[in-house]
């Protein structure tokens, strides 16, 4: 297969303080080398591949770390749930081979984008699983939603999920939301505990956004005048936010992907 990868021969190795990762960190570097590629001791940004070993929640933090690169990612789960890795330490010899002869795809991985504008300015946040926003402090948030202007509700409760196809699988996934094929050029807005009383209507369900329409959100201050923005399980707070305007980002992540397991039997194997 011609992936226009093949020539450059550095590859970054990425792994958490597990000791599993580690010593499977150690094996692949050696692997990898008798294949005659270079094991860079600091990110590289011209290298050719990540090889991300850990959980999910390790992938999710190099990912961000090292600020989205364009370069394909691979994950090697050491023990954790691990929806985005597609290798395991016994099998490390075989990903070497297969990846050194080129026999490999290489998938994108949709990612959300909210700009986040402020009476003075507005700043760009890009999820992988997902963008929730939420209340301080345990607060009930009340946040008008419209999809490309058309309004929909005014949401009263914990906050509002929008998830990737990709992250439909994690916190989305534990908030009731679907699951979604990830290959779905899709966002998932999902309540967390919508409240539905003679105070308030809120959605109770989750609502699929195609590609092309934005959620535009306008938080409608009570007592605080605070959200909660959380990427990728990373808290962020905002004071006196006018508006977010949410959509499938221009942006993707490539993934190195094997077809040795497809994502229905992954799904049944992580979460049935
Ligand atoms: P974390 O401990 O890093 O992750 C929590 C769990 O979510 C871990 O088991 C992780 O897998 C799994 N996970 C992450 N991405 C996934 C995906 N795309 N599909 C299926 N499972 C996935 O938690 P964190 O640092 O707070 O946030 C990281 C992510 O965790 C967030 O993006 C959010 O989606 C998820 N999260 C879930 C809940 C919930 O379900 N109630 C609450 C908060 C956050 P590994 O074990 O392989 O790391």
């Amino acid at each position: 297969m011609e992936n226009g990868l093949q020539g450059k021969k550095i590859i970054n190795i990425i792994h958490n303080d597990n000791i599993r990762s580690k010593e499977t960190s150690e094996l692949l570097e050696n692997k990898l080398k008798q294949y005659g590629y270079i094991i860079s001791s600091e990110f590289d940004y011209n290298a050719e591949l990540s090889i991300c070993i850990g959980g999910d929640g390790a992938f999710l933090r190099a990912v961000h770390k090292y600020n989205f690169p364009y370069m394909p990612f691979v994950g090697v789960n050491t023990g954790h749930l691990g929806f985005f890795h597609e290798i395991t330490p016994e099998n490390i010899n075989k990903f070497v081979e297969n990846y050194s002869k080129g026999k490999y795809n290489i998938e994108d991985i949709y990612l959300v984008e909210a700009i986040v504008c402020t009476r003075t300015s507005c700043i760009e946040l890009i999820g992988v699983n997902e963008i929730v926003i939420k209340g301080i402090e345990s607060k009930v948030i009340h946040l008008n939603v419209s999809i490309d202007d058309d309004h929909l509700e005014c949401f009263s409760g914990d906050g509002l999920i929008i998830s990737t196809p990709s992250g439909s699988t994690a916190y989305n996934l534990s908030a009731g939301g679907s699951i979604v094929y990830p290959t779905l050029k899709t966002l998932q807005l999902t309540p967390l505990c919508p409240i539905n009383s003679k105070a308030y209507r809120s959605l109770q369900n989750s609502a699929i956004i195609p590609d092309g329409m934005a959620i535009k959100i306008n938080p409608e201050y009570r007592d605080e005048n605070t959200v909660l923005i959380v990427v990728d399980g990373n808290q962020l707070k905002y004071d006196n936010v006018v508006e977010i305007i949410i959509k499938l980002s221009d942006m993707t992540l490539r993934k190195l992907t094997f077809h040795s397991q497809n994502f229905w039997s992954k799904v049944r194997d992580r979460f049935i």
